[in-house]
Formats: C-alpha cells, sequence, structure tokens
C-alpha cells in the first residue's frame, strides 16, 4: 500500500481568496509524492519532494515565505524521520539554506549526529553543496506586511511506501515575530514529528503548546485504538492543556488521518485506488 498526507499550516481561517491556492498546492505536493511512490522509490523521497513544494511556494510559512523574527529576519527549522530505522534529521536557525528540509535530510544520512543548528548546520549544507541563497531570498511582500498574525502555515508531509516504511517530513519559518534563537516544535522528535514501524504523523500550530503535549509520540500512547481515535485523543489532551494545533499522520496499513483544533488546517492526501489527490481545509 502506498499513501501520503500533506498539510500546508493550522490557524485562523484565511480571506476567501487565500484560500483556492493553497488547498491546490496541496494537492500537488500530495500528487508529487505519490507519483515518486509509484515509481518505486522511497517514503524518504516521496515527503521531501511534497515538502520542497511548500517550501519553494511563497504562501507558505517554510522556505521562501517564511515568516520574519522581531528582528525583520528568517530562521527556519525543519525535521525528518524514517520510521523504519527510526533515524532522524533536524535542523534549526536555518538563514540560507534554500530548502532546509534537504538539510536536514543530509543531517540524517550523511552526518554522525541528529540535529545541527545555524552556522554549523550551515556549513554542513555547503560540504554537501545545498544551494544557498541571501536572507533576502525567503522575504516576500506579505510576509513583511504579516509581522503579527496568527496563522501558522508551517508545512509537512508523511508517506507510506511499497516496502511498508513510514516517512515523515516537516519544514517551517516558526511562529511570526518569534525572537531570534528560538527553537519550535518542528524539528523536535516527538513533538513536530514522529514515526515508527507502526505510524506517523507531523504537527502545526503553536509550537510552545505542541512541546508541551509531546503532540506527535503522545498518539503512540493511544494507538491501539487506531489511528483516527489515536490522533483526536492526541488533539483533546491537547485542548486540555490550552493547547492549539492540527496533525496529520498515516498508519502502516495506508489509513489516513488528520485532526485540528484550530479554525482550520489546509492539508490534501492520496493513497492507492485514488486517481486524483483529495484536499481541504
Ligand atoms: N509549529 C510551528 C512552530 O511553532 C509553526 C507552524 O506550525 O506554523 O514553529
Amino acid at each position: 500500500m502506498k499513501a501520503i498526507i500533506v498539510h500546508g499550516g493550522a490557524g485562523k481561517v484565511h480571506t476567501k481568496e487565500e484560500i483556492p491556492p493553497r488547498i491546490e498546492t496541496c494537492k500537488k505536493a500530495a500528487l508529487s509524492g505519490f507519483e515518486i511512490l509509484k515509481k518505486g522509490e522511497t517514503s524518504i523521497d516521496a515527503a521531501v519532494e511534497a515538502v520542497k513544494i511548500f517550501e519553494d511556494n511563497p504562501l507558505f510559512n517554510a522556505g521562501k515565505g517564511s515568516y520574519l523574527t522581531e528582528k525583520g529576519e528568517v530562521e527556519m527549522d525543519a525535521g525528518i524521520m524514517n520510521g523504519n530505522t527510526l533515524k532522524i534529521g533536524a535542523v534549526s536557525g536555518i538563514k540560507h539554506v534554500k530548502n532546509p528540509i534537504e538539510l536536514a535530510r543530509a543531517v540524517m544520512e550523511k552526518s554522525k549526529h541528529n540535529f545541527l543548528i545555524g552556522e554549523g548546520a550551515e556549513e554542513f549544507a555547503l560540504k554537501n553543496n545545498l544551494p544557498l541563497v541571501p536572507n533576502e531570498y525567503f522575504i516576500t511582500e506579505r510576509t513583511k506586511k504579516l509581522f503579527a498574525d496568527k496563522i501558522h502555515d508551517t508545512v509537512g508531509a508523511v508517506a507510506l511506501d511499497e516496502k511498508g516504511v513510514i516517512s515523515v517530513a516537516v519544514s517551517t519559518g516558526g511562529t511570526p515575530m518569534k525572537m531570534s534563537g528560538r527553537v519550535g516544535d518542528s524539528p523536535l522528535v516527538g513533538s513536530g514529528f514522529y514515526a515508527n514501524e507502526r505510524f506517523g504523523a507531523v504537527a502545526t500550530g503553536i509550537g510552545e503548546d505542541i512541546m508541551r503535549a509531546v503532540l506527535t509520540f503522545r498518539i503512540a500512547l493511544y494507538l491501539e485504538k487506531g489511528i483516527n481515535t489515536a490522533i483526536k485523543e492526541a488533539i483533546a489532551y491537547l485542548t486540555k492543556i490550552n493547547g492549539k494545533a492540527g496533525v496529520i499522520a498515516l498508519d502502516k496499513n495506508g489509513n489516513i488521518a488528520f485532526e485540528y483544533n484550530t479554525e482550520m488546517m489546509f492539508y490534501a492526501f492520496m493513497k492507492d485506488g485514488m486517481s486524483d489527490p483529495e484536499g481541504g481545509i
């Protein structure tokens, strides 16, 4: 069974005109990831491909279009995990790497560590020939205006490949007007992302809340009730502690699940048997 689910962020409702292009991009990311799975490539390849589509699109808070810090700069986080090997790659405080998810992947596959930050992470990007760009590349007219908004357009993907391996990938500019040096949930295993042999999940929303709930790992606690109930219970716990977030997930049988207690979350998914991706808010 092959399957992929992606999200383009959770938060408050956008204006009417802002919704369709974002859902379309979610569908495009799900479809592109699914095409990779169809070619027999890995769930890591599929999840990275989907996340890169969001990172290159200025409408989302990841890569180009990332929100600005209080200082008016972009500082990005990303994380990736292979549910079979339990290998992790995470990066934080990234200011120049065009696709932070590729750097997270390089950390997982080519370094002896799990998590690199700031300058050291960018030196590692250079060594691995990943494209670097000036910080201004990430800044758009929209993000300059959006300084103190409550929309959280982080992006993420969970994919299951033909061999039954689940992988997750997440990328973000963090919260608008964050302090310089702030690290969110997205690069933290168990908070912003988690995968094992049975399920994979990615979160979006207020990172400080997601960390308090250890949200994506929390799903494992309820998993014997099925992935749908498990993510509902994880979000119910988050609500109980006054947190706000959304989660996308899938299990080893290709069951797709998503849940949020924010006003909305952009998502799309595709699996064997579907001719087109399904998407919505
Ligand atoms: N969770 C992200 C963070 O707190 C924000 C988001 O989901 O947009 O960094």
